[in-house]
């Protein structure tokens, strides 16, 4: 009820949840308090969590924030909503997102921007929550529920924690099944948590992944034990620092918070070791080229036939027409239109082919690291939050905001941002721990650690 009730004054503000379930949560709740009363209550039981609204939930309307879904209401439950629920959580409503997840701001949500709870300074302007995971990290960040899924593409689980003071975790390619997740680039899509501390967030995904024989990319490997792993002491790990990561223009409290990492990681009894990711300059490049195109794919089957929202014409190819530009909006557009051309004859060589093999070069990049270091230290982004409508019209600018999260899922490694520092204006910075494939428990030691 506290949760209800604080979504009910906030949300008009925040813009955090685009539905809310309160009389499902009351009926979750008390089926919660039953269990309870029996001493059968489950890992998480009774804890109120939002749902971006990526995850199709059954009977309860799932948009991808996109004007295209329309009142599409899916039959079925997501593996990891499911997985969650199985384990006695409950939704308290589906979360606002940028459109299919593309966007680093939360401004190409057809539902409108989230905004972050956060103030620069004493300014009135209205700031970010990050994207594409921003209605998950202001909720969090916000007190409108105890945790949430998200989903990260390029960093849209890190970046919005990085931006609202939270803990995010995308973990290992195929730790979580993307089952009823609706899809933008399948390769580089995970599902992980955004929560309030390292420990909630390992607790939120000991529940979400797991194997799904409905996912064909779907890890068959046993689930370690996360939480126990934030208890780990990281005394004698080697933690590598890349080089790379110190970009041109990088502001001085970024480094300043990176330089904070590394002492408080030296101090916990770790190594540091200065690392070479040679091909870091490439990723995003690459990234912009690899999304686009599976995302361009992915989106075909809006076409206002099998889902959602129809806008009708004279004929089948006009109706297709009219759905999609009105369905869609520009960001999604402009991904949809870059993807198409890279993927078509004659640029397929110059465009696609090659992201691929840079993907691939990026990779190893980090397989030649992890030879000698246990775990990566970087910053998760480079700038604290920014206003709504600062980069809104420049895409290349938007795109900038990434350059630290989109290498870990080309290599589909696992990586988790935590709030580490605050800038001169009172804003949360966010610290990026990468592990190898599998080894999401390193990364919850390194980040309980340095907590
Ligand atoms: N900001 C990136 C993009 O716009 C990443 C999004 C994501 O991780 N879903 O593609």
């Amino acid at each position: 009820n506290a949760f209800i009730d604080a979504i009910d004054k906030a949300n008009p503000h925040l813009n955090a949840y685009v539905v809310t379930t309160p009389e499902l949560a009351r009926e979750r709740a008390k089926q919660s308090d039953a269990k309870r009363a029996q001493g059968k209550a489950g890992a998480l039981e009774g804890a109120p969590l939002g749902i971006k609204d990526l995850f199709c939930t059954e009977g309860v309307r799932t948009t991808a924030a996109s004007g295209v879904l329309g009142e599409f209401t899916p039959t079925y439950e997501s593996t990891v909503s499911g997985n969650l629920f199985r384990d006695g959580a409950l939704m308290l409503g589906k979360l606002n997102m940028d459109e299919f997840a593309m966007g680093s701001s939360n401004e190409t949500s057809h539902f409108g921007p989230v905004v972050s709870p956060w103030r620069r300074g004493n300014e009135d302007s209205k700031l970010t929550p990050g994207g594409s995971s921003g209605g998950s990290a202001s909720a969090v960040a916000a007190d409108l529920c105890l945790g949430a899924t998200a989903t990260d593409t390029g960093g849209s689980i890190r970046q919005p924690a990085a931006f609202t003071g939270t803990v995010g975790i995308k973990p290992t390619y195929g730790r979580c099944s993307r089952w009823g997740i609706v899809a933008f680039a399948s390769s580089l899509d995970q599902a992980g948590p955004i929560a309030k501390t390292v420990e909630d967030a390992a607790m939120l995904l000991q529940s979400m992944a797991g194997h799904d024989p409905k996912d064909s990319t779907s890890l068959p490997n046993a689930l370690p034990d996360f939480r126990a792993a934030t208890q780990r002491s990281i005394k004698g790990m080697t933690i590598g620092v890349p080089e790379e990561y110190r970009v041109d223009g990088m502001p001085q409290e970024i480094e300043d918070l990176w330089q904070q990492g590394i002492a408080w990681a030296k101090d916990a009894g770790a190594t540091i070791k200065p690392i070479s990711l040679k091909h870091t300059k490439y990723a995003l490049p690459a990234y912009y080229i690899v999304a686009p195109a599976e995302a361009s794919s992915n989106l075909a089957r809006y076409d206002g036939m099998r889902y959602g929202a129809r806008v009708s014409g004279k004929d089948l190819n006009a109706t297709y027409e009219n759905t999609r530009a009105s369905g869609f909006g520009a960001e999604v557009q402009r991904r949809i239109l870059i993807g198409t051309y890279v993927l078509s004859a004659g640029y397929y060589d110059a465009y696609y082919l090659r992201a691929q093999k840079v993907r691939q070069r990026i990779a190893q990049d980090f397989r030649d690291a992890f030879g000698s270091v246990d775990a990566i230290l970087t910053p998760a982004t480079p700038s604290a939050a920014f206003a709504l409508g600062e980069k809104g019209d420049d895409p290349v600018a938007m795109y900038l905001n990434d350059i630290f999260t989109v290498t870990a899922n080309l290599a589909g490694l696992p990586a988790l941002a935590l709030p580490a520092a605050v800038d001169k204006q009172g804003l949360p910075l966010g610290l990026q721990v990468i592990g190898k494939a599998l080894d999401e428990e390193s990364v919850f030691a390194v980040s309980a650690a340095l907590e």
